[in-house]
């Protein structure tokens, strides 16, 4: 878990992590989270002589930011968390909750790499591949909360089963354990991973470069479909996979050149927050609760 107390600017003053504990089980996780927030809460008035004025919280899984729901979150064994509110009584300020993906993707947006861009898609490629749409200063969470799952559509049709229950997902080509995995197979060494394989990329080794390849023209694939529905001014991707830099994203522009035919190019950027775009975008979720009607600092977690 990582928190942060940010400031009316949008400052990081103070950071802080614990362990989620999740071998604990979800109750212990829940009260993990409130006293951190509470522990927080306590350090921002001992510190800036005053409290924070709201919170914001991010968790992964299916979030219904409109209730303040954690619906469902396998990780964690949540389902039906009343988070919002069960934080509302424990800080006894307004709190904000925000699905992961969506709340850094938000950050990223405003005041990372997609700074200005009034639409936006940010693509974090990790242990899998999520999506967040940005529209206008805030990030799309759909119907049901599963907006931007960019991550399962399917690219290769009949082919390789993903735990979704589909075959032929895009995260199964195209996120960094997919490439580690691909990479670890193709290079007969199971240790192997996706920064290897980029290191070997950029190497020259022809058997890398026909790895990254297939990943990258997957992630192509997946990525036009998402701009041709969504046409983003400016596309971010993010996540491990993006550590390799230019030898992902020359290749990546390249493909997806290639593939556009009507639709306009959109910028293709690294994002820019690492890994810090959580709790900023937390921040922002709480900022956006006192806008302009408080200067007091903010709590997120
Ligand atoms: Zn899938």
């Amino acid at each position: 878990m990582k928190a942060a107390l940010v400031g009316d600017d949008g400052a990081l003053l103070h950071r802080a992590r614990r362990a989620t504990g999740r071998e604990r089980g979800p109750e212990a996780v829940l009260a993990g989270i409130l006293d951190f927030a509470a522990d927080l809460h306590a350090y921002g008035v001992e510190h800036y002589g005053e409290p924070a004025g709201a919170a914001g919280i991010a968790v992964p899984g299916i979030v219904d930011e409109t209730t303040g729901t954690a619906v469902y979150a396998a990780n964690l064994g949540w389902r039906d968390v009343p988070l919002r509110a069960l934080l509302t009584d424990r800080l006894g300020v307004p709190v904000a909750l925000g699905h992961d993906v969506r709340t850094g993707g938000l950050a990223e947006g405003r005041i990372g790499a997609g700074r200005g861009a009034d639409r936006f898609l940010f693509v974090p490629l990790g242990t899998g591949i999520a999506g967040a749409i940005g529209i206008d200063g805030r990030v799309e969470a759909g119907a049901h909360g599963f907006a931007g799952e960019i991550g399962h559509i399917v690219v290769r049709p009949g082919g390789t089963p993903c735990p979704c229950g589909q075959r032929g997902c895009l995260e199964r080509y195209a996120s960094a354990s997919a490439v580690s995995e691909a990479w670890a197979a193709a290079c007969g060494d199971p240790g192997a991973d996706a920064a290897d394989c980029a290191e070997a990329v950029a190497s020259g080794d022809p058997n890398a470069v026909r790895v990254w390849q297939e990943a990258v023209d997957a992630l192509a694939d997946g990525l036009v479909t998402g701009l041709t529905l969504l046409d983003p001014r400016t596309l971010i991707i993010g996540g491990g996979l993006a550590e390799a830099g230019e030898v992902l994203f020359q290749p990546l522009r390249e493909a997806v050149r290639h593939r556009v035919t009507f639709q306009k190019l959109p910028a293709i950027v690294p994002a820019a927050l690492g890994d810090t775009a959580g709790c900023l975008g937390a921040g922002l979720l709480a900022q956006d609760l006192l806008t302009a009607t408080s200067t007091t600092p903010e709590v997120s977690t």
